[in-house]
């Protein structure tokens, strides 16, 4: 068999100059993203552009190199993470692969892979126009890892996900062949592939191009920050909002651990006597907006709602915004690391469910604070973490696997928004039957013939469920 250093030097040799790097440094870069887990690549391709691109997938199909799609690194799934395969794949990066127009007249936009969320979001402002999915990453995740994971985001309550809001998507398959799924295209006739590809977290192939749907910026718009007793109640009281034919443009929760982390970074102005905070937004038309507000307002108070802020002049709704989005800054200053989990219970569980997961933190001996998109029934617990700790893996991977089998056994699922990738892998043994499994292959060998594309993601393979132990640190990757 060919040794890891021959590849190495055969993909150098038929690269172009400044595409390749393969140092122990750039290996060691690209040995994680936001989750917890690590593995070791094969090297990092960095394609400037398509054609780039193309020689990457056709050099790695003549010498069999599996492929690793990778956009700005922040999923927390371990989707962009070499693990999980036989050998060592080759991260490919499409950062640099980052046009944009938007074509105002469809609002519309064309973009590269590469492109990031937020600055996405800006140019569209520029002419009236958004770009509805707001993932709280939004300020380096981009458009690729977006339409790959299928993100959400706190405007995704009322817009839909992602999914809702591609038109069409271009993709590379590990064969080299390009494909245009969606509107515009042949491929449009017959089944899905463009609502198939959305989400397929890198094991179809590259998402190169997409054509995104904009939307209008709303007339009015008011944000309202709230205060509840304890944090079952602003669970409560999220339910009682949607029930109460008002559809909040977003609805994010913070609980009290969180707040008091935001506001020593931040000083948004929260309430850190509250157990519990709900932001919500509102918008529309000037007349539904202020009728929304009362009938949420109303609603949250029937809960314990108290301590209201209320802001629509841009300014100072960015101010409140800025208790919700200075989250992982604040974790920063305080500890070296965190493990965001991502689960989703029935809303109608969401306060028994949040009482839980404080109990097995407790159980572990564990910080956690509460932040999440509310409205949809996410669970985002952040595990706080310091790993000198003493046996801090230990009591990390002991408090995931409680979440998530809390989440299940609440009739909910595994993941909300950021995808099964490597780390959730296993676990889809414990909610499918193998039949259901074996199908899901089915789709996947369509797709990707030869499983070099994002190798060890997604599925368990079918014949190892009967045997296998679900691990949150699948073999070929460590912590
Ligand atoms: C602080 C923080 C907040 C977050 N908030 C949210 C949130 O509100 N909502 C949400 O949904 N997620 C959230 N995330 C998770 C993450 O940001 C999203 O999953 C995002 O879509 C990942 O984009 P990325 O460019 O970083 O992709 P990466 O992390 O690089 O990759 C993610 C997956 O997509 C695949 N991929 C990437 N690019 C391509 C491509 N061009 N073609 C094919 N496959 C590709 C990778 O193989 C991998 O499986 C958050 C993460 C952090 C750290």
């Amino acid at each position: 068999m060919t040794s890891d250093d021959q590849l190495r030097a055969a993909l150098h040799a038929a690269l172009p100059e400044g595409v390749l790097e393969s140092s122990p440094y750039a290996r060691a870069m690209y040995r994680r993203d936001a989750s917890i887990l690590k593995a070791e690549p094969l090297a990092v391709a960095l394609p400037h552009d398509l054609q780039e691109l193309r020689q990457v997938v056709s050099v790695c199909r003549s010498l069999q190199i599996s492929m690793v799609p990778r956009g700005a690194g922040t999923g927390i799934a371990a989707g962009a993470v070499p693990g999980g395969a036989p050998r060592p794949p080759l991260v490919v990066g499409l950062q640099r692969i980052d046009y944009l127009t938007v074509d105002p007249e469809q609002r519309t936009a064309r973009v590269g892979p590469g492109v990031v969320n937020l600055e996405l979001d800006r140019q569209a402002n520029r002419h009236g126009l958004r770009f509805a999915p707001d993932p709280s990453s939004q300020i380096s995740c981009t458009i690729g890892g977006n339409i790959a994971t299928n993100a959400g985001g706190a405007h995704c309550l009322a817009y839909g996900v992602t999914s809702q809001h591609v038109l069409s998507v271009d993709l590379l398959d590990a064969e080299g062949e390009l494909h245009r799924f969606g509107v515009g295209s042949p491929e449009n006739n017959g089944y899905d592939l463009r609502g198939l590809t959305v989400g397929s977290e890198g094991t179809f192939g590259f998402v190169v191009e997409a054509v995104l749907q904009l939307l209008p910026l709303p007339p009015a718009v008011e944000t309202m920050v709230i205060s509840f007793p304890t944090i079952g109640a602003a669970a409560e009281a999220v339910t009682a909002v949607l029930n109460a034919r008002c559809l909040p443009a977003a609805m994010e929760l913070m609980d009290r651990g969180a707040v008091a982390l935001t506001e020593a970074y931040a000083q948004a102005g929260w309430d850190t006597d509250a157990a519990a905070v709900l932001l919500l937004e509102f918008e529309g038309l000037p007349h539904q907006v202020t009728d929304e507000v009362a009938v949420a307002l109303a609603a949250a108070r029937r809960y314990g709602g108290h301590n209201e802020r209320l802001a629509s002049d841009p300014t100072r709704r960015a101010e409140l915004w800025k208790g919700r989005k200075a989250v992982a800054g604040a974790i920063a200053k305080v500890v070296p690391d965190y493990y965001l989990h991502d689960v989703v219970v029935p809303r109608s569980q969401l306060a028994r469910s949040l009482e839980q997961v404080l109990a097995i933190a407790a159980e572990q001996r564990l910080r956690v604070i509460n932040v999440f998109h509310a409205g949809d029934g996410n669970l985002h617990p952040l595990l706080l973490i310091d790993r000198t700790e003493p046996d801090i893996e230990g009591r990390l991977l002991a408090a995931g696997r409680a979440i998530i089998e809390l989440a299940i056994a609440a009739g909910g699922s595994l993941t909300g928004e950021h995808g099964v990738g490597l780390e959730k892998r296993d676990f889809l043994c414990e909610v499918m039957e193998p039949e259901e499994l074996e199908l899901q292959w089915r789709v996947r060998e369509a797709m990707d013939p030869t499983g070099r594309a994002n190798p060890g993601k997604v599925l368990p393979t079918p014949h190892s469920c009967a045997d296998l132990t679900p691990s949150l640190v699948p073999a070929g990757a460590w912590l």
